[in-house]
């Protein structure tokens, strides 16, 4: 049996509450609230405040890594780049550097950290060789879990955690090594993973989308998921967005500090004997695609599947191992066993 509506059950929304009534066509507001300002009220804080960015790049020496990121930020942010010359020393066992750099633009300060792993892929044995790089990874979770659950909480935790690991995989026409594979595999579900094709000037148009082509087979019969993850995102236009970015990767990119004179306009590139691979030119390279995606539409998102999935990950098993409820103090030494 049906109850008949009461007068108010039937009374419109617009009348119950003035300001949030609705017609055909979206809302109708009666008089201006300021909502919207809560926009500019985000912004002046975030410009205030500022925010962390930490990029990490994995690959054998001598594909363009150092010279890449400073491609990227257009300035020398790494500083094992190619101006060392000559000799590199390949360390025994992968490294990890971190170097850090405010870089400001618009008002806008971004506290850029770039982890360099030299070494890596360059031994003759190369078994496990990322376990250094997911130990790094883990103990930045580790960092921050233990900075969330103290007591006397720091206003602003300072982030270390890697919200980026550009992957370098060598030009070489064939396809993914047993290397690049077996990191990619253990890493992607720690850290988001972009992988690009180092140096691509080496290859002609036909070789690239072949290779191209041949990558992304590989990487999905052996499935591995790299950013952005088909499983993250959010609605039919994030995926639509995204489908389009995951069907041009791996971005092929060519790196260069070098400034060049091109129809009058100074631009970074690479002089060769037949002209100059212009890095930020569509029509040369994939580079000005990578910017465009890890830096102007995509880093805000780098930064959320970092906390709310990888992190958050580490975050349930590391308190699950603790009994739960138990708080890490600050002054445990213990390091975790994950
Ligand atoms: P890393 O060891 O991976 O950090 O490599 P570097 O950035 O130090 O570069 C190694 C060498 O490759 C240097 O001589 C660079 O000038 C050169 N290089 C860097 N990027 C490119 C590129 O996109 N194309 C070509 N052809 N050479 C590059
Ligand atoms: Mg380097």
């Amino acid at each position: 049996p049906s109850f008949p509506a009461t007068e108010l059950e039937r009374m419109p929304v617009s009348l119950l509450f003035p300001g949030l009534g609705h017609s055909g066509s979206g809302s109708t507001l009666l008089g201006y609230i300021g909502i919207d300002t809560i926009i500019e009220q985000m912004r002046k804080k975030t410009m205030k405040a500022g925010f962390d960015f930490n990029i990490m790049i994995v690959g054998h020496s001598g594909l363009g890594k150092s010279t890449l990121v400073n491609t990227l930020f257009k300035s020398q942010v790494s500083r094992w780049s190619s101006g060392w010359g000559g000799e590199h020393k390949i360390p025994k066992t992968v490294e990890i550097k971190a170097v850090s750099h405010v870089i400001e633009e618009g008002g806008v300060k971004m506290k850029l950290t770039v982890i360099d792993t030299p070494g890596f892929g360059d031994q003759i044995n190369n078994e496990n060789c990322w376990d250094p790089i997911s130990k790094y990874i883990n103990e930045q979770y580790e960092k921050f879990l233990k900075e969330e659950v103290n007591i006397a909480r720091k206003k602003r935790i300072p982030d270390t955690r890697v919200h980026c690991c550009l992957y370098f995989i060598s030009p070489t026409g064939h396809s993914l090594r047993q290397l690049d594979i077996e990191f990619m595999k253990h890493l992607s579900r720690v850290v988001n993973i972009i992988p690009v094709i180092a140096k691509s000037d080496t290859m002609t148009p036909d070789e690239k989308n072949e290779f191209k082509h041949r990558v992304r087979k590989e990487l999905e019969t052996h499935g591995i998921e790299y950013y952005p993850q088909n499983e993250f995102d959010d609605d039919m236009e994030d995926k639509n967005e995204n489908d389009k970015i995951r069907e041009a990767m791996p971005f092929a990119v060519v790196g260069s500090d070098k400034e060049f004179q091109v129809n009058g306009k100074r631009v970074l590139g690479r002089k060769t004997a037949w002209g100059v691979v212009e890095v930020e030119n569509p029509n040369h390279c994939e580079f000005a695609l990578l910017r465009d995606f890890l830096i102007r539409s995509h880093l805000q998102d780098l930064k959320e599947v970092t906390h709310n999935i990888h992190y958050e990950t580490y975050r349930a098993r590391r308190l699950n191992d603790n009994g739960g409820l138990h708080p890490i103090s600050a002054n445990n030494t213990q390091e975790s066993n994950l």
